[in-house]
């Protein structure tokens, strides 16, 4: 289907591989995608039919993306808000909107709004120095009144686990706060968890959520290592799962897909880690194994089309991150191939021209006939023991 409304040029912020992976759909959908980002190597350059060489947060070059396209949209949280909120003064169009982003931008705020709204997450406090004003209650903690190991993040421009850090000790803390230049950083309760979840979930124009099955994440040093689909949780939890969901999307008006990390404790509660107001990397396999893929259908929400079916189309998938494990300018094609040649395997490369540790420079999903979290791991464990071979 293409679109039959006049809303044909889409402006994203970001040209990263999320923007990259929104190619194949708008060709699909016929939209073409204008990108503002600041380097020509950039994924998303090589897809798009226009590109503003210019920084994320650079609010004259967005006002040039807007004079190109009938709406702006995001592939990352790293804008510059309040320069954005005079451009929608000027009427320009932005999905999802901004005041859907605001409470979400910073770490801690992001804390507030989700206590606010009800949902569960990790007990939480914001620090500048020396005593704690907690988010929770308005009294002020002593240092000393602190429980460790606890988990410190920077309140904005994290990723990839890049702010988060887990501190056993006081001494650790102020260290860390240090390294983090001094600012108001978010303290946390540390989770034991028994697993990571996430869920991608969208919200059209008109209102209407569709949620992507529930998968489990496995994070290592703080970096998505792979995903399996679906998580092996009881029906309960899932429907626990698709409510918060649609009560964060809702409850902010989001037209839009946003990504939702979550812990699963040892007595069986989930608790919100994270919201990311975009596509997100716990749902690549959509590309392969789902219907409609997480970046078509953050396409046809932010263009007002119907969403469409987030069915897996498969029993089950697993998505491993390919990241990069040293400096260098390889673009790794034998290793590439091999993995294209085992059964029901898709390989995407990023095009990036250089290699860095932990750099997340491709994915490979394969779709299996099996939901068993011994089968899929088993799998994942195959496609690494290539990669990092
Ligand atoms: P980023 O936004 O940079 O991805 P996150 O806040 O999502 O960082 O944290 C990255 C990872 O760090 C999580 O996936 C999890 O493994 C670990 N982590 C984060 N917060 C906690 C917490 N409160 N308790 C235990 N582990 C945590």
């Amino acid at each position: 289907m293409t679109l039959d409304i006049a809303l044909k040029r889409i402006g994203i912020i970001g040209g990263g591989q999320l923007a990259w992976m929104m190619g194949n759909p708008a060709h699909k959908l016929g939209i073409e995608l204008v990108i503002q980002t600041p380097n020509p190597t950039d994924p998303a350059v090589t897809i798009a039919t226009d590109t503003i060489l210019a920084p994320i947060d650079d609010p004259v070059a967005t006002a040039k993306l807007a004079s190109y396209c009938d709406i702006i949209t995001f592939e990352n949280e790293f804008i510059n808000l309040e320069a954005l909120k005079e451009l929608a003064e000027k009427s320009i169009c932005f999905r999802p909107r901004l005041e859907a982003l605001a409470p979400l931008l910073d770490k801690y705020d992001q804390r507030l709004y989700l206590e606010k709204i009800g949902i569960p997450q990790p007990q939480f406090t914001t620090w500048a120095g020396e005593t704690i004003n907690s988010g929770l209650s308005s009294e002020e903690k002593s240092l000393n009144e602190l429980k460790f190991p606890i988990v410190i993040k920077a309140r904005r421009n994290g990723y990839d686990g890049q702010g988060t850090f887990i501190i056993k000790d006081r001494d650790s803390l102020e260290k860390t706060w240090q390294k983090l230049g001094k600012n108001p950083v978010l303290l946390e309760e540390f989770i034991p968890f028994e697993r990571e979840l996430a869920v991608v979930a969208a919200r059209g124009l008109t209102g209407e959520v569709v949620v992507y099955p529930v998968v489990e994440t496995q994070q290592e040093e703080q970096v998505c290592r792979r995903v399996l689909v679906p998580a092996e949780i009881s029906p309960e939890l899932v429907v626990e799962i698709n409510a918060i969901a649609n009560t964060i999307l809702t409850s902010l008006e989001v037209v839009g897909i946003f990504g939702i990390e979550l812990f699963l404790t040892t007595n069986g509660k989930v608790l919100v880690n994270e919201v990311s107001p975009r596509t997100h990397n716990s749902g690549h396999f959509t590309i392969d194994a789902c219907e409609t893929s997480q970046f078509e259908n953050h396409l046809r929400s932010v263009a007002g089309l119907p969403l469409g079916n987030t069915a897996l189309n498969c029993q089950g998938a697993v998505m491993v991150n390919l990241l990069g494990y040293e400096t260098s300018q390889n673009d790794y094609i034998e290793k590439r191939q091999k993995l294209a040649n085992l059964p029901e395997t898709f390989v995407h490369w990023y095009g990036k021209t250089e290699s860095r540790r932990g750099r997340k420079l491709g994915h490979v999903t394969v779709r299996c006939d099996s939901q068993l979290r011994s089968e899929l791991n088993a799998i994942a464990k195959n496609i690494e023991s290539i990669w990092y071979s």
